[in-house]
């Protein structure tokens, strides 16, 4: 009977383990991380539409970076030569999608980008609106990705690097600690990224085109990149 139990064991623990291999995985932000997101949410919750701008301007920065690589790298521009910032809503879903063809992130880059604050910035960026509760620092100590979490419930991040054979999915809830990591088998994006922002009920406002585009003239008109904003389908 021992023997038999020895036996079974390990058997049980194999099977276990194949259903519990996880085509996502799931990560704990930072401690950091957290305490960034309870800032922003708490000191921002009155200038909530900076969020665009920050997202625009991270899509910027993303077409920057390949433009940059692409001059030693042309192969980087491969099936998508153009660089740009689009711009859709689905009022229906009551989503806002902002999508780049920059250079996008590798699920390496996934983890370390989005999930843990590499910059020594960020410690004074804290203590600074701790202080002061000014949305402006935000833009000022770049911690801009956080503050979608301003105006959605979920935060959706597609991307396709360059150095990174595959598409990865990253997905996270406001107010959660966690966020997931899968393979995208949408495996859509040439290159770049795509945000899609899960609207919270009180920011629906935000699906309608025509309020982003006057945010856009208003807050990100020095971007060097074309900003398409397409009106939803009818
Ligand atoms: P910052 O822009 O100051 O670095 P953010 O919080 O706005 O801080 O963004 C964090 C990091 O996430 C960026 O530095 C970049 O590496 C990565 N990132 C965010 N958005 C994008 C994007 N659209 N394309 C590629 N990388 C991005
Ligand atoms: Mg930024």
């Amino acid at each position: 009977l021992g023997c038999q139990q020895l036996q079974q064991s390990p058997l049980l623990t194999r099977a276990a383990a194949t259903e519990a291999t996880p085509k996502e995985e799931t990560f704990t932000y930072q401690a950091e991380v957290d305490r960034l997101m309870d800032i922003i949410v708490n000191s921002l919750y009155s200038n909530r539409e900076v969020f665009l701008r920050e997202l625009v301007s991270n899509a910027s920065d993303a077409l920057d970076k390949a433009r940059f690589l692409a001059v030693t790298d042309p192969s980087i521009m491969a099936g998508r030569e153009e660089l740009e910032i689009r711009i859709s809503t689905d009022k229906e879903k009551g989503t806002l999608t902002i999508e780049d063809t920059g250079i996008g992130m590798s699920r390496e880059q996934l983890l370390s980008h989005l999930g843990t604050i590499a910059r020594s910035g960020t410690r004074k960026f804290m203590e600074a609106m701790a202080a002061k509760g000014d949305s402006n620092l935000i833009g000022q100590f770049g911690v801009g990705f956080y503050s979608a979490f301003l105006v959605a419930d979920k935060v959706r991040v597609q991307s396709k690097s360059p150095e990174d054979p595959k598409q990865w999915l990253w997905e996270a809830a406001a107010g959660s600690h966690q966020y997931t990591i899968r393979e995208d088998d949408a495996a859509d994006l040439v290159r770049g990224t795509r945000i899609t922002l899960f609207l919270k009920e009180d920011a629906a406002e935000m699906s309608d085109t025509v309020r982003v585009t006057r945010l856009i003239k208003q807050y990100s008109q020095f971007i060097a990149f074309p900003i398409k904003v397409y009106s939803p389908k009818k």
